[in-house]
């Protein structure tokens, strides 16, 4: 059984030491937090427990730092954390890896174990894992606990009709959620790289846009099962060398490579999203390399009619890191999504039903 935070009577929390496991791996430049989301996401189950009395003891990752380097240090992100917070925020430099004497120490710190830090739930550090079974109470955070219903909703119980949009360059992140989502989708409109090993698998010329030989074969069979629910491109900005570039509908002429949606596909996959406004749409990976600004027109009309359909009345779902950027480039706001998944990899992995260490050692018996 997994318990979270609220399931504790409030005065369990009281004068008790709770370690809470976040996620405060952030960009950091120049000393200074930036994009501080992953920050805001933890505040309410940190408010939380010191509204009952609890020390709160935080704990994250930065970085893959190889030993300890005192340049890479989360101490930005304290600074931030008392801004937000407004109350003092005492700030110790330590250590990761899952080794059982480092896992001691962590349990040694805390009452009551809290994971708040869903992007790592398919990891086994030490403060996701290896700890974890050493403390009795151990409960999941406000952040993780909404992931966890959110994805849980779309892989089991999607409000129908259910429109699956994906994107981005790599096909293989994507099969396990696929092969798990693809039978409860009414629609899945696929933009980005990844369309182009569909489109071929379809008997159409995709000049030199990136295609996927190792995944060709999942493509076609794909293809051959749903192949009615599968909206491709049906036209495509494509480039030849820098600065220049053209729309072609149909065949992708040799030389050539895409990188966008065409006008008319962004169309088509536009009213297909806003036209939902009632049932469920998640969207993963853009529809183009939006971070050049000529490949980013369909990327920003599909994250504006996300919005649209999400106004309308749809739950809206939108993962991935590369797509959380589109959607604020795109000027779309946090509040005009139902959910935005920050869990990245996690999200994946959890959505194609992968073992996940952090929520597993959160269970009990009972
Ligand atoms: P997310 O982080 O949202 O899961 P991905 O990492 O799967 O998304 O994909 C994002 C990347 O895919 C972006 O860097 C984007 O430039 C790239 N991409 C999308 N479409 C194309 C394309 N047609 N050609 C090359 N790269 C593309
Ligand atoms: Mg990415």
């Amino acid at each position: 059984m997994l318990r979270s935070i609220s399931d504790l009577d409030d005065i369990q929390y009281y004068g008790k030491k709770v370690l809470v496991r976040v996620d405060f791996n952030i960009t950091i430049n120049n000393g200074a937090v930036t994009e501080d989301s992953r920050i805001r996401s933890a505040i309410p189950t940190i408010e939380y427990l010191i509204k009952r009395g609890a020390k709160v003891i935080l704990a994250s990752h930065l970085g893959r730092p190889k030993f300890r380097d005192h340049n890479n240090t989360l101490a930005p992100v304290a600074v931030r954390l008392k801004e937000i917070l407004n109350r003092n925020v005492d700030f110790i430099n330590d250590e990761q890896d899952n080794d059982s004497e480092f896992s001691k120490s962590i349990s040694s710190l805390a009452d009551i174990y809290v994971n708040d830090a869903f992007s790592t739930s398919h990891r086994k550090h030490a403060s996701t894992y290896g700890a974890v079974k050493n403390f009795e109470i151990r409960l999941s955070g406000f952040s993780l606990k909404k992931e966890i219903e959110y994805l849980s909703m779309i892989r089991y119980n999607p409000k129908k009709p259910f429109t699956l949009v994906i994107g981005g360059s790599k096909i293989k992140d994507k099969i396990g959620a696929l092969e798990n989502l693809l039978p409860k989708a009414d629609k899945l409109l696929i933009g980005g790289a990844a369309a182009y090993t569909f489109l071929k698998a379809k008997g159409f010329k995709i000049g030199n846009s990136l295609f996927d030989e190792e995944h060709y074969d999942w493509v076609k069979k794909a293809l051959s099962s749903y192949g009615d629910k599968i909206l491709l491109p049906v036209d495509h900005i494509v480039s030849s060398e820098e600065n220049s570039f053209s729309t072609v509908t149909g065949d992708i002429p040799d030389g050539m490579s895409g990188f966008d949606i065409g006008n008319e596909t962004s169309m088509i996959f536009s009213s297909e999203i806003g036209g939902n406004g009632f049932g469920t749409i998640f969207w993963n990976g853009p529809m183009g390399m939006f971070e050049v600004s000529q490949f980013s027109a369909g990327t920003m009309s599909v994250a504006k009619s996300m919005a649209l359909a999400f106004w309308r009345g749809a739950m809206t779902l939108v993962g991935g890191g590369d797509s959380i950027a589109a959607l604020k480039k795109s000027g779309v706001s946090e509040n005009e999504v139902t959910h935005l998944s920050t869990g990245g990899g996690a999200t994946l992995r959890f959505l194609a039903g992968d073992k996940m260490p952090g929520i597993e050692a959160l269970e009990r018996a009972n």
